[in-house]
């Protein structure tokens, strides 16, 4: 049975990935920073292993790679989901909110990557997907920080597939375009209408549309494609 580490497994899309990969008889965990109640929740009702962490923070990011270690061996499948968002004119932004931004949306996933790779490199393979956004490929208005972190997230995939491509450990990314999950939920019904209005298929996504092709990238059916970018979006972006 493989391990498969879900960061952000609490809420939204990473707990959408939680329950399918479930669904598919991996044995999960997952970590969340503040959701504790929903946590448990998850954890009970899928028996996958929750873990407290704040990624952008490398002690508990390396207690939890210890803990997981310890008690249960390798993880196979790492999917860097975990992330935060925020809407401000450019102008508006300070020094915090970037750097918060970069800690938990790129150094996270650096950070725990790092503490998990060499599971991968010393078994010779291995999956990795980290989930980027529209905005990290097209930019987003009032989301420059945001929108900068997630470009990283597509440099440091591509690189990253180059580099672990000979140890057999396949590096993708996954853009998802609008999902309904609490981090849109700024968005009113007029907002979410235009943003319908722009996609081809018309609608807003579903954490779990995200969440299959996750597990797509995670399977041997997608043993040949790495270091790719695969939009999960209606076709907003096209
Ligand atoms: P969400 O509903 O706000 O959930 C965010 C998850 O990330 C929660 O489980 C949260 O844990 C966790 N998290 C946040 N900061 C963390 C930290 N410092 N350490 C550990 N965990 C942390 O967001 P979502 O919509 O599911 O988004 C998931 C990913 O998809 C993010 O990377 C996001 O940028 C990306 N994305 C989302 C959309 C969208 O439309 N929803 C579109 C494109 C990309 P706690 O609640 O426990 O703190």
């Amino acid at each position: 049975m493989k391990n498969v580490l879900i960061t952000g497994g609490s809420r939204g899309i990473g707990k959408a990935c939680v329950y399918e990969f479930c669904k598919r008889g991996y044995r999960v965990f997952f970590n969340y920073n503040n959701s504790q109640s929903e946590a448990e929740k998850i954890s009970a009702d899928t028996g996958a292993v929750m873990v407290q962490a704040d990624i952008s923070n490398s002690e508990d990011v390396i207690n939890m790679a210890d803990y997981i270690h310890t008690n249960y061996g390798r993880i196979d499948i790492l999917v860097n989901n975990a992330g935060i968002a925020q809407q401000k004119l450019f102008t508006d932004i300070t020094e915090n909110d970037w750097d918060r931004m970069f800690d938990v949306n790129m150094k996270g996933m650096f950070l725990v990557t790092k503490a998990f790779v060499h599971d991968m490199i010393i078994n010779q393979s291995g999956k990795i997907i980290n989930i980027s956004s529209m905005w990290g490929i097209t930019g987003g208005s009032c989301e420059v920080h945001y929108s900068a972190s997630k470009a990283a997230v597509i440099g440091f995939t591509k690189s990253l597939a180059k580099e672990l491509g000979p140890s057999n450990i396949c590096v993708n990314c996954v853009a998802p375009g609008v999902i309904e999950t609490e981090m849109n939920s700024h968005l009113s019904d007029e907002d979410k209408e235009s943003l319908c209005d722009e996609t081809p298929l018309f609608r807003i996504g579903k954490p779990e549309e995200v969440a299959k092709t996750v597990a797509f990238l995670s399977s041997d059916d997608s043993g040949f494609i790495t270091g790719q970018i695969l939009s999960v979006d209606g076709g907003i972006t096209i």
